[in-house]
């Protein structure tokens, strides 16, 4: 009798073991199935309007983060690395001329970014850059210059404060750039009176964006 008692308390013991087991491996089995559905996406079906936006959403990237140099200045196109500059700063450009900026190759529409704080002095077309930026820095006497933009962002204009990293252009290949070069010639010079923005002693931004 005390033998059978003892095989019943097993049995009873073994049987709770299980039952316990089933709800820990039907939780797996959830989260499984739930994983699955997560990595491949719900079901979408014709006419369902409450998914559409997830199509939108994986067009629609987020912006690359403003990419910071050691200078302070932001690499004034979204998505490009200190390694991807090149030093044209010294290149000739006929007519005795010297480039005096760097240019920034990049597809057409790229976002250009504010290299700095500062404000809009002017928005220009001219023969040679196109559809040009001049912004002036925060101390109030270096001038940022962005040319052959293909736009302006919404809204922007003179006198505007812009913030280190804004969205102020697009790249394009306006003015003499070669069409379909699509770049930013991007300069930066300082001036003794901000009144004369245009004219003053060139910095080669190289250095300034892609480090020693
Ligand atoms: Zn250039």
């Amino acid at each position: 009798m005390i033998r059978f008692v003892a095989l019943l308390l097993l049995a009873t013991m073994w049987i709770g073991c299980r039952i316990e087991d089933r709800p820990a491996d039907a939780a797996i089995r959830d989260a499984t199935v739930a994983d699955t559905l997560l990595a491949v996406g719900p079901p979408v079906l014709a006419g369902d309007t409450t998914h559409v936006d997830t199509a939108e959403a994986a067009i629609a990237e987020p912006p690359a983060p403003p990419v910071v140099a050691p200078s302070g200045l932001v690499i004034p196109v979204e998505g490009i690395q200190p390694a991807d500059l090149a030093n044209t700063f010294d290149d000739a450009r006929g007519q005795g001329r010297e480039h005096d900026a760097i240019d920034i190759i990049a597809p057409h529409g790229t976002p250009v970014l504010a290299a700095t704080d500062g404000r809009i002095l002017r928005l220009f077309e001219s023969e040679r850059g196109g559809l040009t930026i001049y912004q002036l820095g925060p101390d109030s006497r270096t001038v940022y210059y962005y040319a052959h933009l293909n736009g302006y962002a919404d809204g922007l204009a003179a006198e505007q404060p812009v913030r280190r990293g804004q969205v102020i252009g697009f790249v394009g290949d306006t003015g003499n750039a070669v069409p379909g070069n699509h770049h930013l010639h991007f300069a930066i010079w300082t001036v003794d009176d901000p009144a004369q923005f245009w004219d003053g002693t060139p910095i080669n931004p190289y250095p300034l964006l892609a480090g020693p």
